[in-house]
């Protein structure tokens, strides 16, 4: 049987090397085709690896060490302790499409230098159903929203697609794969932003200070997550993506705040 030449693949093994991290995996060429691990397991003992199959990783990536599962595959929350064995080429493909799905098709289609880029406003628009309200957010709210929804704690995908007055991310700022469009976990974020920019406001007169205390508290809720609460539950007030947009929300008020090691 003839074998159809991928060239997205051919190019994307031709930038491999002899070594190359996507995002969370790390890949090493070997005789016998490649070897993939957890970054973080680079200089890992191989016996103190699991050693899995192909078809095991669809299972891997489905949740977090903790067991927890993960609505985002590019979420920066992928387990280790495990390596892969990989005959070649082709081999390598269907694995890595089952750790970040599309993504050598999509860097294949950035190296091409025109990448089919869908942004915010041209994306929302396009919406029907619970997402249309996603365009009611001015450009700045959305902004504040990308920046939150899509901050690297989160996305390990570097953002091309942006909105006015947001630039996207820049290159080697996150990782090789590139986002060519608002997620589904963006949209569910961006609907609940709505909603909230909906409710009747309450005034609260704090000091500059008191800000400077309340982005403290909300970054160290960021550091320590609630296990409890699921990454796609974006209706959880302590979910972290919606702490990270009320530090974005802060953030213009925390200039204001006095300098402690000034005084
Ligand atoms: S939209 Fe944002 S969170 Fe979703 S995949 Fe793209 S960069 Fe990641």
């Amino acid at each position: 049987m003839a074998v159809i030449e991928n060239p997205a693949l051919k190019q994307f093994v031709a930038h491999i090397g002899s070594e190359l991290v996507l995002a969370q995996v790390f890949i090493r060429q070997n005789n016998s085709g490649y070897e993939l691990r957890h970054v973080e397991d680079r200089s890992a003992i191989p016996d103190s690896l699991r050693l899995l199959n192909v078809n095991e990783v669809r299972t891997l990536v489905q949740y977090t060490a903790t067991g927890i599962f993960r609505p985002l595959k590019s979420a920066p929350n992928l387990p280790g302790g495990w390596r892969l064995l990989l005959s070649g080429d082709v081999e390598l493909e269907t694995a890595l499409n089952l750790f970040y799905p599309g993504a050598i098709a999509d860097w294949y289609a950035v190296q091409g230098g025109n990448p089919p880029v869908t942004h915010y406003r041209e994306f929302t628009n396009r919406q029907s159903g619970m997402y249309r309200i996603t365009t009611m957010l001015n450009d700045a709210q959305a902004a504040q929203v990308i920046k939150a929804g899509c901050d690297k704690k989160f996305c390990l995908k570097r953002r091309l697609w942006t909105v006015a007055g947001l630039e996207s991310d820049g290159a080697g700022e996150k990782s090789l794969i590139p986002c060519l469009e608002p997620c589904a976990v963006l949209m569910e974020f961006a609907r609940k932003a709505v909603r909230i920019e909906q409710q009747e406001k309450v005034c609260l007169e704090i000091s500059p200070d008191e800000v400077a205390t309340l982005q403290v508290a909300l970054a160290n809720m960021l550091m320590q997550p609630d296990a409890e609460i699921r990454e796609g539950d974006i209706s959880a007030p302590g979910n972290p993506r919606r702490l990270q947009l009320v530090l974005e929300k802060l953030r213009p008020f925390l200039k204001l705040a006095r300098d402690p090691e000034k005084e």
